[in-house]
């Protein structure tokens, strides 16, 4: 069962139970459903105000959208692995270098602490954070 927080064309809101989202539709559509307090058979899904307060609400992400992102992920990763040299946990010291123009201009790509990273930043050194993959976190 569903709970959905109703509303009729006159905003008059109220709440109702339903089993699916479509048997939501379809008793609307047979004018099944109406309003308790003037019996508008015009109703909706009332518009929620996003919650603020309860900020860290999980997003459902379908396992076909999470094979659609990790896959837009690895190709992003396979571009660059592909034409930037790997340097490890130099990467700071190394984005520097180039940055600083003592050595030759190249794309470069490794790890990097949060402080270095920021440190970069701080000077103005441009970088990218390549998106962390699933099997990274084992
Ligand atoms: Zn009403």
């Amino acid at each position: 069962m569903i709970k959905y927080q109703l509303q009729c064309d006159k905003d008059h809101g109220f709440a109702g139970w339903f089993q699916s989202s479509e048997a939501f539709d379809k008793q609307v559509k047979r004018k099944l459903v109406d309003c308790p307090k003037c019996g508008s058979t015009k109703v909706r899904k009332a518009l929620m105000a996003p919650n603020v307060s309860t900020s860290k609400k999980k997003t459902e992400i379908t396992p076909a959208a999470r094979a659609e992102i990790v896959k837009a992920m690895r190709e992003v990763r396979a571009k660059v692995e592909e034409n930037a040299e790997y340097v490890g946990p130099r990467f700071a010291e190394e984005a520097r270098r180039i940055h600083y123009k003592e050595t030759e201009e190249k794309g470069i790509y490794g790890e990097a602490s949060l402080s270095e990273a920021k440190d970069l930043v701080e000077e103005g050194i441009d970088f990218m954070p390549l998106p962390v993959l699933p099997e990274d976190q084992n």
